[in-house]
Order: structure tokens, then sequence, then C-alpha cells
């Protein structure tokens, strides 16, 4: 049994770190998060599945965020310029809200920072020194940074958190070992003017012939990424500014689109993909969010995952036992695993060949019986439930897997499986 919990010392001002900070503060914990208040001028994690909303709502930040979004009612999904499956999430039925919001990110992160700093959050503007004690894995805030907070814990706090991202100090200085993705991919993305315009706010999703794309409408501009191997770059040019401009102008799928696009922003590369932590906790540190773990960002689950982090981190602190944080180290393992099986049925082809497969036998009685089943199960992916509840996972693997092969689209499966994998 660890002594209880009264103070908390948060690295990292992100989604996870802020509505952490939120949620102990309310629980009469002593908290304070240490962040870095320049940002980059716009930031990733722009498309928010219908999942997160409940946690919006519970921490009172819905209506802020509305207010600066895209409402976006479902997702779309391009094998090619003539082949979309698109689904308003209603299609999904299920238990969660048929809608989310399309942020721009930076606006997003403030929102809930703001809150945090209404509620009586104590923000502290630099990045917090941590140090070993050499007291097998425990840590301490240093000399310095205790100085520089004018000693708010009064010593030390009894925990400390790692909500610092991709960053991952913690991991970092301990030098805890990770299970990396077989994805070596990078992100170039930016904010355009003057594209196709996208209406209803869907998410975008293409795959194109090297890599995939996604296209999110935000107020008056569309956030486009593409995610792809460096090495398909190369030809393009050696900045990132070039590569991403000359992949836009060059793609032969892709470019209609973009045809014409202004970009008045920066154009921002992000490396290291599908990366989760063997060990999420200490002595007395825990690692939430990204710097736990993180995933390819396809279905876009990372905003989710970290502030439902947070929540969880919340009620393990204030049980504050090793059973309460190997319980938590366990689920947050077993959800990134999850979600982790279902993007690799992206990359692997065979969420594509799914939908081609249920395109090809829509005519049939077999086609007739399956397809509201697939589509909703399909929609599901996108609205962030498909991967809860037992039955929903083993449907989709099945559908994923042996129905394909059950189905014995020879022709189709045999020919295009290894075309619609995602090289
Ligand atoms: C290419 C790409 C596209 C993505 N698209 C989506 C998407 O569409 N939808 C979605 O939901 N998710 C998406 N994600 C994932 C999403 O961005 C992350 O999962 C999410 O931001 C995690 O939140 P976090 O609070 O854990 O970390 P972060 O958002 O990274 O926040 C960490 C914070 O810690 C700060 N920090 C770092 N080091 C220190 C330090 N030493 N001291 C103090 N502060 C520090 C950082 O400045 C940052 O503010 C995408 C990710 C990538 C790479």
């Amino acid at each position: 049994m660890r002594k209880s919990i009264k103070s908390v010392a948060i690295l990292g001002g992100g989604p996870s770190g802020c509505s952490l900070a939120i949620l102990l503060n309310r629980k009469r914990i002593k908290v304070s998060v240490f962040y870095i208040p320049k940002r980059p001028e716009i930031i990733v994690g722009e498309s928010l599945v219908p999942a997160i909303i409940p946690y919006l709502k519970m921490l009172g930040v819905e209506d802020e965020i509305k207010s600066f979004s895209t409402y976006k009612p479902g997702a779309s999904v391009w094998l090619n310029q003539a082949e979309v499956f698109s689904s308003p999430f209603s299609k999904g039925g299920g238990t969660l809200p048929h809608y989310a919001y399309n942020v721009p990110r930076v606006d997003f992160d403030r929102a809930i920072f703001n809150l945090a700093l209404k509620e009586g959050v104590k923000f502290f503007d630099i990045p917090a020194k941590i140090e070993k004690t050499g007291n097998g894995d425990e840590l301490k805030l240093s000399d310095v940074t205790i100085e520089a907070i004018d000693n708010y814990f009064d010593g030390q706090p009894d925990l400390i958190v790692d909500a610092t991202g991709r960053s991952r100090t913690i991991a970092r200085l301990l030098d805890i070992p990770a299970v990396e993705g077989n994805r070596k991919d990078v992100a170039l993305f930016s904010h355009l003017t003057h594209t196709e315009p996208i209406e209803p706010y869907n998410i975008h999703l293409h795959r194109l012939d090297k890599g995939w794309a996604w296209r999110i409408p935000l107020p008056g501009r569309t956030s486009v990424g593409i995610v792809i191997n460096p090495r398909h770059l190369e030809p393009f040019g050696k900045t990132k500014e070039e590569q991403y401009e000359n992949f836009l102008k060059q793609d032969n799928e892709f470019r209609k689109f973009t045809v014409g696009f202004q970009r008045n922003v920066p154009v921002n590369q992000y490396n290291n993909y599908q990366l989760i932590s063997e060990k999420m906790f200490g002595q007395n540190w825990v690692l939430t969010g990204d710097a736990g773990g993180f995933l390819d960002p396809i279905f876009s689950s990372g905003t989710y995952l970290a502030i439902k982090g947070a929540f969880r981190l919340a009620e393990t602190i204030t049980v504050g036992t090793d059973v309460a944080f190997k319980k938590y180290q366990k689920e947050q393992k077993w959800e990134l695993k999850i979600w982790q099986d279902l993007v690799d049925t992206w990359y692997n082809g065979r969420l594509f060949t799914l939908f081609k497969v249920g395109q090809d036998r829509m005519d049939t009685a077999f086609g007739r019986f399956i397809g509201p089943v697939m589509q909703k199960r399909l929609t599901r992916i996108f609205s962030g439930e498909a991967v809860y509840g037992a039955f929903s996972r083993w449907f989709l693997y099945f559908v994923t897997g042996s129905m394909i092969d059950l189905m014995k689209m020879g022709r189709l499966h045999n020919r295009e499986k290894s075309e619609l994998e995602i090289k």
C-alpha cells in the first residue's frame, strides 16, 4: 500500500496533462502543471471521434470547443477516385453521440488549459527538471525546479506524472523499453485554403498509391496531411515544404482535391510512429497520454485515448495502491493494443479488401443481408466504438480476416489484397 497521494506534479500542459489536473483539483488533491507556453502555429490532432464527447461533457468544455470547431457528422474513406465509403456516425447506432468535432488543435488545447486555470489549477510556465534519487526508480524534482516554483509542494510532490507526449520525458530518463510498431512513416501536414470544399464536414481519409492522406475541414481552411514512408518523399524535393507541396501537386489521385491551394502556415513534420512503453508506473511516477504510448493516427484515436486515460489515472491516484496502478497499466496497454490491431487492418489492406468485397457483393442475397451489419460495424471504427465489447472485436477481426477468406473472393482477394496494402 502506498501512502495516500495528496500532491501531484504534472509535466506537460496538453490534453492529457490539463484534463488530469482538472480532475485531481476537483478531488482536492494539490496539483500543478509544468508547461511550455510557446506552441507551434498548428498542431496535429484535429479530428475528434464521437467517443471523446462524453469526456468533454464531463470536463465541462464541450460548448467552448463547439464554438470554434466544425461539426463532424461522419467519416469518408477513399480507396481511389471512384470508390468511396462514406458513412454518418448515426449509421453506427450504439451508445455514443452521433457526432464529433474537427478542432483547430491550438484552440482545443487552450480551451482545456483555460478551464483548468479557471478552476484554480496552478501552472508553472517552465519545463520541470526531474532527476533520479538513486533509490530504485524513484524520481524527484531538481533543487533548481523546487526553487523556481517557490517550494510550492513544501518539499517533493507525492507523485510525478509524465504527460509530455512524444517527448516521453520520464521514459527517456529511465530508459524504459518500448514496443515499436512496424511502420516507420512520417507525417507532413499543413493548413490550406482554396481547396475543394468538404460538405458535410466529414474527415476524409485517402488511400494513395504510396501512403495515405487526410483532409480535415476546419473553419475557413482545410488541414491536409500525408502519412508516408520517407523514402517515397525523396523524389519530391529536399525540404519538407518542397516535399509536401510537390507531392500534393503530383499525386495522381489526390491532386484534384488541392489543386490551386494556398498555404499560409508552415509545414510540420512528425516522425516516430506506434510506440508503447513496457512500464507505465514506478515508485513515485506514472505515464499518461502519448507519454505512455501512441499509435498511428489513422483512426483519430489519440486525443480520445489521452483524455480517457487521464480520467482512468485520476481514479487510480485517488485509490493510490500498487494494485490500482498495476490495473491502470494493464488497462492502458490493453487499450493501445486493441487499437493497434485495428490500425494494422488499414495498413495490411484487409479493411480496403472488405470495402471492395462489400461493394461487389451488394447485389447478392448475402450482400443485402450482411451489408447493413458491415456498415454499422465499420462506422463504429470511426466513432471509436468498434474495439470495445468482445462481440464487436470478434466481428471486426472476423470480417477483416476469415470472412474475406471464407467468401473465397479468390480473384479479388489474391489479386487485390497485396495491391491494397499500404506501401
Ligand atoms: C501525424 C499525427 C496526426 C494525428 N492526428 C490526430 C487526430 O486527427 N485526432 C486525434 O485525436 N489525435 C491525433 N493525433 C494524436 C494526438 O496528437 C495525440 O495523441 C495527443 O496530442 C496526445 O495528447 P497528450 O496530452 O498526451 O500529448 P501532447 O498533446 O503532445 O501534449 C504534451 C505537452 O507537453 C509539453 N511538453 C513536452 N515536454 C515538456 C516538458 N519537458 N515540460 C513541460 N511540458 C512539456 C508539450 O509542449 C505539449 O504541450 C495525431 C498524431 C500525429 C503524430
